[in-house]
């Protein structure tokens, strides 16, 4: 189940493609590599393939037989750390899904009495908040939305309503309502809608945005068609003037079922319980004298109590309807390094990915993967940090390295302290084996052409050799070298194909000195032959 996402980008994509293609003049029709929904058989097959994966998932939720253990290890794969948070989670899940089921399998239960599991989770930025319950969707293959707190205001009429929370969760489940409705919503940034001013909240209007998270977490129908929104109008009129009023047709969405995650750095409220905590003396964890900032506001996070949240500024409706609270912990420099060598779901794992959809083989030596957790952990910005510091040594590599004949390279302390030095000596040690890049560059531009016009074109040895030169020179590809000087060849050799029946031409050097001259001197010869 994928996260929220335009109705089909893949359109938007395919047409800008062929946009971009058609303009460079090569006349070469490329078929993007990405699947076109545009025809109506295939728009068919994908809606009845997603049909498909959603009952799937509907009977998995029927069948709900997860315990906690296995969700937490599963967790274990992807999440270092977090081992509390770890653990309520998949408790509140267990239960929020067993419930669920309980209820599909006896209707008339449904109406009992039932609290829901929804959760807050506390704690600094980048340390997995997110990434644990984007997992646990993954796993049960439920819809997932997340957005900030802070874009919502009260009327809904400027930022966000927030049921559009709600519909995107219909959206992301490609439409399906029935889906959507065990649907999970994660909301960030839940601290600064505090209506305490003094706490980094937002006043007044804070309150009200409460409110309106409240009656979503309770049991409220909410409507598929946004009143604030005009597009969201229109299609239900367009909806009801096409299809008839269909009464089956499910206009609203119940929220019972979706779970609620809210989430927040909450740095301020340490500082209630820390207050709290010197007042009452007995009973309360004190961090050891030892610990860092991080981990001192960890140690109180984690006895966050209803009047501490009530006292930085959260109503004490909104707070009851969030029963199980959860603080997770600061990941320090060994923890980056732990997630880089064994998190499932890593940034070095997609970078490895990431080079291998070009066949080349990134490794990084152990003393390297210490050395970017020491810089990420710099950063104050959790696992994030992994991703600049990947970013800023990577940049360069990404661009140059899928057009070379390298096809590993490995990541040393030396390439982290000067990214741009290293890429040069590796493309330098690689440099011989440039030339059959390029001809197998040539070849490429050359099998295109062929597919595109069914015209063969031959180029020799030294017609190639000039073609790199000119690639080096003006530091291009071949491709876009190939593409400006026989950008009118597929129109010529056309015309010379209707008059001689030849379909594969030699490419030699004068060709490439002259391509224009060249051509239009075949195609005048042509035109002599047809007469003959
Ligand atoms: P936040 O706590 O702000 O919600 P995220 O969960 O969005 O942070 O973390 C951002 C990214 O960092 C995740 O997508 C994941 O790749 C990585 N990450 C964060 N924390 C961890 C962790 N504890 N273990 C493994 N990866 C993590």
């Amino acid at each position: 189940m994928k996260e929220l996402e335009k109705n089909n980008p893949l359109d938007d994509l395919n047409s800008q493609l062929q946009k971009t293609l058609s303009s460079s003049g090569s006349g070469i029709h490329f078929s993007p590599f990405i699947p076109h929904f545009q025809s109506k058989n295939k728009e068919e097959a994908f809606h009845n393939q997603s049909v498909k994966e959603n009952e799937e998932i509907l009977n998995r939720i029927k069948n709900f037989n997860l315990k906690p253990r296995e969700i937490r290890d599963y967790l274990n794969r992807f999440v270092i750390k977090q081992d509390e948070a770890k653990k309520v989670l998949s408790v509140a899940i267990c239960d929020h899904y067993n419930h669920i089921r309980h209820c599909l399998a006896k209707p008339e239960s449904a109406n009992s009495e039932y609290n829901k599991q929804n959760i807050i989770l506390l704690g600094p930025t980048g340390v997995g908040k997110t990434y644990l319950m984007r997992t646990i969707a993954k796993l049960i293959g439920v819809p997932f939305v997340k957005a900030d707190a802070t874009k919502f205001s009260e009327t809904g009429y400027v930022g966000g309503d927030v049921e559009d929370l709600v519909r995107d969760l219909v959206k992301v489940a490609n439409g399906d309502v029935d889906l959507a409705q065990y649907g999970i919503i994660y909301i960030d940034e839940i601290d600064k809608i505090a209506s305490d001013p003094s706490m980094g909240g937002r006043d007044v209007s804070g309150r009200g945005v409460q409110i309106n998270l409240l009656k979503l977490m309770e049991d409220v129908e909410v409507n598929l068609f946004s009143s604030t929104d005009i597009m969201s109008q229109m299609q239900a009129v367009m909806e009801m003037t096409s299809s008839g009023f269909n009464k089956n047709k499910k206009r609203t969405i119940s929220t019972r079922h979706i779970l609620f995650i809210v989430s927040g750095a909450f740095d301020k409220l340490s500082e209630i319980i820390k207050r709290r905590v010197a007042q009452a003396h007995i009973g309360f964890a004190a961090p050891s004298s030892k610990a860092s900032e991080e981990e001192e506001v960890f140690t109180y996070l984690k006895q966050a109590a209803t009047p501490d949240f009530i006292k930085y500024g959260f109503e004490p409706e909104f707070i009851g309807r969030l029963p199980v609270r959860v603080a997770c912990e600061s990941l320090n420099k060994d923890d980056l390094a732990r997630i880089l060598n064994s998190s499932e779901g890593s940034i070095l794992r997609q970078y490895k990915d990431d080079f291998e959809g070009y066949g080349i083989e990134l490794r990084m030596t152990p003393e390297s993967i210490i050395e970017v957790a020491e810089r990420a952990s710099k950063e104050k910005t959790g696992a994030r940090g992994l991703m600049t510091i990947f970013e800023r040594i990577f940049r360069n590599f990404k661009f140059e390295l899928p057009s070379t004949a390298i096809k590993s390279f490995e990541v040393t302390t030396e390439a982290i302290d000067d990214p741009a030095a290293y890429l040069n000596k590796i493309l330098l040690a690689h440099q011989h084996l440039q030339e059959d890049v390029y001809k197998t560059d040539l070849k490429r531009f050359a099998d295109s052409f062929f597919q595109a016009n069914e015209i063969r074109l031959e180029f020799d040895d030294e017609a190639a050799d000039s073609l790199i030169a000119i690639a080096i020179k003006e530091d291009k590809t071949i491709r876009a070298v190939c593409e400006q000087l026989f950008k009118d060849f597929h129109y010529g050799l056309k015309i010379i194909g209707r008059n001689t029946q030849q379909n594969s031409f030699k490419i030699n050097k004068l060709v490439v000195s002259q391509p224009d001259k060249e051509l239009s001197n075949w195609v005048v010869e042509s035109f002599k032959k047809a007469e003959e």
